[in-house]
């Protein structure tokens, strides 16, 4: 996913928004309340949250075979 900062694309409109996107290419669609284009600010990648439990769970599968008797 995609954390994005957008603007309006007029700089007299103080509209801005950060939106998540699962594709880069839908901040294209994005359109501000006056009408004007979305102007994209910052693009910041965002880590699906399935990516720590992957992490948690072999943390855990670790530790239960530490704890198994030699
Ligand atoms: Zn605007």
């Amino acid at each position: 996913m995609w954390s994005i900062d957008i603007v309006c694309s007029d700089p007299e409109c103080e509209w801005q928004a950060e939106v998540l996107l699962d594709e880069l290419e839908e901040a294209e669609l994005l359109v501000c309340e006056c009408g004007h284009c979305a102007v994209v600010r910052a693009v910041a990648r965002f880590d699906a949250v399935y990516l720590s439990v992957d992490g948690a769970t072999a943390g855990a599968r670790a530790l239960a075979l530490s704890a198994e008797p030699a």
